[in-house]
């Protein structure tokens, strides 16, 4: 679909959802031993309202590694509804896994997953979902009683017979157990909800029959969801939510690397900060921590297909009315608005003195400085640092810049401390050669806050 072909409402085509005439379409992670017959599958974003579930996913995905037996993992499986911050568009995908009419709007989005499912490599499946109050075996209050979902492992049945990790309750209770070991406050503590979708009795049971879980154990599968509480802020729902994913793995054993120390306050930290976006093949780099709600005249490719590449899979740029929408989960982060300019392919680096060090740097980076840098380029090229403001000079090469010689707002980050530097051709009507970023007096990075970034850049 061309560029300028804008959609203001959203249609559907051949079962995947087109939002401003762009295609959202829900990712695969296989992650371990590609020969594992013993795969944990973690479903994240089954519906959109509930952002535990998504971004507990997305962190597993992007922030473990894999080192024996294997995981599979769909953290945005409704990314329709996850931009839309809503249940579902088109009805409650976890009320869809029943027999369903072929045009149900979701009928592929359900068939696939059930491809999935059904795969004979998968041994147990877990459906991440984020669920009001907190669940109780007896009534206290409102929020604490045992109509509530929050804070809860569920099962359908305490046993399957003749599978894989049938022992449902035995194993639900271990992850319970474990959890209730890690609780920030007395009143999270976990308990396994038995739903008994089997006898169908209740209208509550009648409804369970529709779920991911039930079709998963009807197909021989292990099944679990997975509740955190919607009183508590996101971070604290992942927290809970990667304490039992772990749980589920030992019991597998399935063995794991997790990239940073597990607790509420560094889930919190990656969640917000260990966050980035490039386009058009590396050229741009924008960390997303801290972004501006804009950024304007922002040189992309006339004439050709516009490319991105997100650090999260819960991440993807829309765009709309000319303009490029950055969301992450629920959350708008950014809008480029885009000035059209012809690129070209000359050089990926100039030379650059930081701080008295010359130094080769390459477009698409971030580069910490003290006191002032200063771009060592031929005069073939034009720098042009945006928000230094210079009458004497319309090129930037060869000057001495330092922060207070810069506009603040002209940052990228709404602390004042990341500025784009962008380097043309100058001869060849300005063509576009590419854009780095400084960063004046960066705070120290503790190890868990460049993870992401680390594997980012390694995928180069
Ligand atoms: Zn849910």
């Amino acid at each position: 679909m061309s560029l300028g072909m804008l959609r203001l409402f959203s249609v559907f085509i051949f079962g995947v959802t087109v939002l401003f005439g762009q295609h959202l379409d829900f990712t695969l992670i296989k992650k371990g031993d590609p020969n594992s017959k013993n795969v944990l599958l973690v479903v994240g974003g089954i519906q959109g309202d509930e952002p535990g579930g998504f971004m507990a996913a997305s962190l597993f995905s992007t922030h473990y590694k894999i080192t024996k037996g294997a995981v599979w993992i769909v953290p945005n499986f409704n990314f329709y509804s996850i931009i839309k911050r809503n249940r579902g568009p088109f009805g409650d995908l976890n009320r869809k896994f029943v027999k369903l009419k072929t045009n149900d709007p979701d009928y592929n989005l359900i068939e696939r997953m059930k491809k999935i499912i059904e795969n004979k490599k998968i041994t147990m499946v877990v459906n991440l979902h984020d669920g009001s109050g907190f669940y109780r075996t007896r009534y206290i209050d409102k929020l604490h009683q045992p109509r509530k979902w929050g804070q809860a492992s569920i099962i359908d049945q305490d046993n399957l017979k003749n599978i894989k990790y049938g022992n449902l309750k035995k194993i639900s209770d271990e992850v319970v157990a474990h959890v209730n070991k890690h609780l920030i406050k007395k009143e999270h503590k976990f308990r396994t909800k038995n739903t008994k979708t089997h006898i169908k009795k209740t209208f509550e049971e009648k409804e369970m029959s529709k779920t991911l879980t039930f079709y998963a154990i009807n197909q021989g599968k292990a099944a679990f969801g997975n509740e955190s509480s919607k009183s508590l802020p996101v971070n604290e729902r992942v927290y809970y939510k990667l304490l039992s994913l772990e749980k589920f793995m030992d019991i597998m054993g399935i063995k794991y690397k997790r990239k940073f120390p597990l607790n509420p306050l560094v889930v919190k930290d990656i969640i917000d900060n260990d966050i980035f976006i490039s386009f058009n093949d590396k050229k741009i780099f924008i960390p997303l921590s801290g972004v501006r709600k804009h950024i304007r005249y922002f040189p992309l490719e006339k004439g050709a297909k516009f490319t991105f590449k997100p650090s999260s899979p819960v991440m993807t740029v829309l765009q709309k009315r000319g303009r490029y929408i950055v969301y992450y989960g629920n959350r708008k982060l950014t809008t480029l608005v885009p000035e059209y300019l012809k690129y070209d392919k000359a050089i990926n680096s100039v030379k650059v003195n930081i701080d008295g060090k010359v130094k080769n740097i390459k477009f698409g980076t971030l580069n910490s400085v003290k006191n002032y840098f200063n771009v060592k380029a031929d005069k073939r090229y034009r720098v042009n640092v945006i928000g230094y403001i210079n009458r004497k000079h319309k090129n930037e090469v060869g000057l001495n810049i330092r922060k207070k010689q810069i506009i603040r707002r002209y940052s990228i980050d709404k602390y004042g401390k990341r500025y784009r530097v962008e380097v043309y051709d100058a001869k060849q009507k300005n063509k576009f050669l590419g854009m780095f970023l400084i960063e004046f007096n960066p705070k120290k990075k503790k190890a868990y806050s460049i993870v992401a970034l680390d594997n980012f850049l390694k995928n180069k």
